[in-house]
């Protein structure tokens, strides 16, 4: 049986000049934020026993949503789905300050799973907010955690997702204005957007390290340095993740013909026509047993030899949530391991 923890897929296997090649991203798939939220649930389950809610998909990847599933965990969409006084998880992308005094209107027991660089952007926003900027956040408004941002100061906020929306952009004072952006976001597009915010409000300011997070970086700095020695590259990821989508728009910018799937079953043949090189990566959210499946795939198609591109070392690891490192300290006995 298949499970979501990260497998190691095989490094090099080599083959005959001339046979067609799978070219395989590193760093790919689960990054620090995405570990964390998938134990907390894990531990969770094994910890307290199902039922446990999730508020949202916990992460945005189909595979690892419908396995927690399995396990006891119930995804609701909003927090009055939970019954008063359960157990409720808060996914990776975060939430606002407003689920937060839902939660404790039902008397829930939160366990907070929200990615440390999600909370980073939060502070921003409620700092910015105190010190009397107008606030732009650049990303993509239906994006969860986009809501849950905005949430923290929604009377001085303003969401933006294109140039022309920066250039549409009024606030009362322009000499009094800030910046933060989506996690996931393209780089050269959250790039440009700023380029243009610093043009229209020069005295404009941001926050102290770019919000774009290491591991969108980092998959994104793989896709431009490979890209163009493939055919076509494919991103293992689910259509709801942002980071995996903007994945392909990186490939497709560079003149790669770039797909998402979720898995094997999504690749078309007539993608691989005329295909001698595959680049394989996968987002920040998909789990490294649906690239095996991609990879043993294209063997079946013919790409013979996979050869690993470590782009990057990548070694972020964050702690567990107070919530559960307690919980774990009060059943010493469980078998659950951090
Ligand atoms: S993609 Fe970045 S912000 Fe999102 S969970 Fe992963 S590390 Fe955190």
């Amino acid at each position: 049986m298949t499970t979501i923890t990260d497998q190691p897929t095989p490094a090099h296997v080599s083959a005959p000049d001339g046979e067609r090649k799978v070219l395989l991203l590193k760093p790919r798939g689960f990054c620090a934020g995405v570990v964390r939220a998938v134990d907390i649930v894990r531990i969770a389950l094994e910890t307290f026993g199902a039922p446990i809610y999730v508020r949202k998909e916990i992460v945005h990847n189909r595979f690892v949503v419908n396995e927690l599933a399995e396990k006891g965990a119930i995804f609701v969409e909003d927090i009055d789905q939970v019954p008063e006084g359960s157990r409720v998880i808060y996914s990776a992308h975060g939430v606002s300050p407003a689920v937060r005094q839902q939660s404790k209107d039902r008397n829930l027991r939160v366990i907070d799973a929200t990615c440390p660089l999600v909370t980073k952007v939060h502070v921003e926003a409620v700092k910015f907010a105190r010190q009397g900027y107008s606030l732009v956040l650049i990303g993509h408004r239906d994006h969860e955690e986009i809501e849950g941002t905005l949430g923290e100061a929604p009377d001085v906020t303003t969401v933006v997702s294109s140039a022309a929306e920066v250039a549409a952009l009024e606030v009362p004072d322009p000499n009094r204005v800030a910046y933060l952006t989506q996690t996931t976001l393209s780089l050269d597009e959250a790039r440009d957007m700023i380029e243009a915010l610093k043009k229209k409000f020069p005295n404009i300011v941001g926050p102290h390290s770019q919000d774009i997070c290491y591991a969108t970086e980092n998959r994104q700095v793989a896709v431009k340095n490979v890209a163009h020695q493939a055919d076509l590259v494919l991103v293992v990821g689910s259509n709801n993740s942002s980071n995996s989508n903007r994945l392909v728009e990186v490939s497709r910018n560079l003149g790669t013909k770039g797909y998402l799937i979720d898995n094997s079953k999504a690749i078309r043949p007539e993608w691989l026509e005329g295909v001698a090189t595959v680049a394989v990566t996968a987002g920040a959210s998909a789990p490294e047993v649906l690239v095996e499946d991609v990879v043993k795939y294209l063997g079946s198609k013919g790409f013979g030899s996979v050869e690993e591109v470590e782009v990057m070392p990548e070694n972020v690891r964050f702690g567990l949530p107070p919530e559960i490192v307690q919980a774990i300290q009060a059943a010493p006995s469980s078998p659950v391991s951090a």
